[in-house]
């Protein structure tokens, strides 16, 4: 008897009749005789209404209570979910993350999956009944309520599959798996029937929000494939595993394009230059949270003053701003700030053993005259930071460069 679990996201339980219908792909493994595991998210939309009406109480809402709040859209999924097995004639309930228990470790809103208790759910699934459980949400030590993370369901069922020692994991969401870039910004975008986890983890990380990053950290960790499929079709879907050697029909050095809207870019001109002033800069913005992303600083050429330059998120523009004009440790001339900015990734292996990927990226760009502001690259990604207005652009340009159309 196999093991399988199956996560349905926001889209793929948007509705009742989507329920419905999902309530049929689940029952199609149940009746091949498999041990059926689902989790799933909330109902899309509803998870975004939760926080919009925190924000709405306080500008401040209490960490602890913003995780009991917004965990409360896969509650419902959950039990909508089960509802309509049981109408279908079968043994289902919801769990909820403290009913299995699920235990997490960290910070509210923010907490990682340690543990997740089998005995309660071997029991039932032993009795032939089909667990529905809650995506995204925990307990912690406090027995307080957690969430993962945005997205987070895909997390929870990774680590749900680690535990049960799952023989399969599937992603049901509402595209046909992972395509070469987002095909809702290119319609050349081809399916990838197989990617190996670390360029699915980049592509991730760099803003391809098909699979949740840390879910991907952690089944690399735990060498567990993930299958993504799509809940509206019936197709094979792409399959995430260990590293494989390809079959390179096309001379493929790149396997995708990732990208990121709604970056902005700070500028602190004329900083004095001595050791430490870049950690003076960057920790208050940690402490606050403030996710700093593309650094760089540029050589003062009489040595005593630099221009440094990093990127974050356009909604902590302000936030940034206070905290660098209310910083003591440093001193600079001038301050600027640029927003409306997207960040394009190419990714993959083959860049390791291929030289001249670089140059072809910025030729490329440079023949449908995009402008390239910041430049960031490691040994499987070059991303560089351009005009969001011309993102599409640059995807469709990049995408035919690197024979993915
Ligand atoms: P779910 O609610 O099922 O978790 P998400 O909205 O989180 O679904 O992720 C699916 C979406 O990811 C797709 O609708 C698609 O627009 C987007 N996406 C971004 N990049 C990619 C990519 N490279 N391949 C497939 N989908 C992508
Ligand atoms: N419902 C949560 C969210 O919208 C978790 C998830 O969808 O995976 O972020
Ligand atoms: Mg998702």
């Amino acid at each position: 008897m196999k093991t399988i679990v199956l996560k349905f996201g926001g889209t793929s339980v948007g509705s009742i009749e989507r329920i419905k219908k999902v309530t049929k792909i689940i029952l199609k493994y149940k009746k091949k005789k498999n041990r059926v595991i689902v989790v799933s998210s909330a109902m899309s939309g509803v998870t975004n209404e939760l926080i919009k009406k925190s924000k709405l109480i306080s500008g401040n809402f209490d960490k602890a209570e913003y995780d009991a709040l917004v965990s409360t859209g896969e509650q419902a999924a959950c039990a909508l979910i089960a509802g309509r097995l049981n109408h279908s004639g079968f043994k289902a309930r919801s769990w909820m993350s403290w009913q299995v228990p699920i235990i997490t470790k960290g910070p509210h809103n923010s907490s990682r999956i340690e543990k997740v208790f089998l005995r309660n759910l071997l029991k039932y699934l032993r009795s032939g009944g089909i667990p529905v459980i809650t995506g995204f949400q925990g307990i912690n030590n406090l027995n307080r309520i957690t969430t993962i993370g945005r997205s987070g369901s895909d997390a929870s069922a990774i680590m749900i599959a680690k535990f049960f020692k799952a023989d399969e994991c599937i992603i049901y969401t509402d595209v046909e798996g992972v395509y070469t870039t987002d095909p809702r910004i290119n319609k050349k975008a081809k399916k990838i029937k197989k990617i190996e986890y670390d360029e699915m983890l980049e592509m991730s990380s760099l803003g391809s929000k098909v699979m949740q990053p840390t879910s991907v950290q952690d089944a690399k960790i735990n060498d567990i494939e993930i299958r993504v499929k799509s809940s509206f079709t019936n197709k094979s879907g792409t399959l995430i595993t260990k590293k494989f050697k390809k079959k390179n029909i096309n001379n493929e050095i790149i396997t995708g394009i990732s990208f990121t809207k709604n970056d902005a870019k700070i500028t602190i001109a004329g900083v004095k230059d001595k050791p430490g002033v870049a950690a003076y800069i960057f920790e208050p913005l940690s402490k606050n949270f403030i996710n700093v992303d593309m650094v760089v600083q540029n050589i003062s050429l009489d040595g005593k003053e630099t221009d440094l330059t990093f990127t974050i998120r356009s909604e902590d523009v302000k936030k940034t701003e206070k905290i660098i004009r209310e910083n003591k440790n440093i001193s600079f001339r001038k301050l600027s700030f640029d927003t409306n900015l997207a960040k394009i990734s190419i990714i993959g292996v083959g860049m390791i053993t291929t030289p001249g990927i670089t140059y072809r990226m910025f030729k490329a760009l440079a023949s449908k005259k995009i402008n390239i502001m910041v430049i960031s690259t490691s040994e499987i990604k070059i991303s560089v930071l351009i005009s969001s207005s011309l993102l599409k652009k640059a995807v469709a340009v990049l995408h035919n460069e690197f024979n993915l159309d």
